[in-house]
């Protein structure tokens, strides 16, 4: 059957996760209203600006629709800002940052530095066959995992790629440089 993904577009890059989920077969679309929430079977939040889209989620009174969702069991991938936004707790966000919440980690945002504040690099990715080339961009890493939480990548020591039942999140993009195996297997879990 045909699943029904959504890719939260309040801000970041909607268009990519809407082509990447294309690309393995899921009827995506954004999802801006609380109608279009109610018929997803999935849902995606993009990379982008964690504190802006939470910001947006208020102001578009999305912010409980989505918490309560989530808690009710709807599977989720956040890539980035969307890691951010899964994250039950953040640590150098903005002051009274908000979070949707649902994966028992603490993230890190821009976790790694100036410096290296965006880079490239080549992971193994656990359920993923070979390698993934990640792309990191002012990205967050997860300083803490609750124990119900698979790590499925690391970077720098830290995971990057964690799993908590239906909800996925990676620190990079897969959605940028048409790595699909991501999303195939997000789609696979719905
Ligand atoms: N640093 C951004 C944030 O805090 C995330 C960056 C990204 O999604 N590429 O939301």
């Amino acid at each position: 059957m045909t699943r029904r993904v959504g890719v939260l577009a309040l801000q970041g890059d909607v268009r990519e996760h809407l082509a990447a989920l294309r690309e393995v077969g899921a009827d995506a679309f954004p999802v801006r209203r609380t109608t279009e929430l109610e018929s997803c079977d999935g849902l995606v939040l993009p990379g982008g600006e964690s504190t802006t889209m939470a910001k947006l989620a208020r102001t578009f009174a999305l912010l409980e629709p989505l918490r309560a969702r989530i808690k009710e069991g709807l599977p989720v991938f956040g890539t980035c800002a969307g890691m951010i936004l899964l994250a039950d707790h953040v640590v150098d966000g903005i002051e009274g940052q908000e979070t949707l919440g649902g994966l028992d980690i603490t993230v890190r945002r821009n976790a790694f530095g100036r410096q290296v504040d965006s880079f490239e690099t080549d992971l193994t990715v656990a359920g993923v066959e070979g390698q993934v080339h990640a792309v990191f961009i002012r990205a967050p890493w997860v300083e803490r995992a609750g124990a119900e939480v698979e790590v499925l990548a690391e970077a720098a020591g830290h995971p990057v790629a964690v799993r908590q039942g239906r909800l996925l999140a990676t620190s990079f993009h897969p959605e940028v440089n048409g790595e699909t195996r991501l999303h195939r297997l997000f789609v696979d879990l719905l």
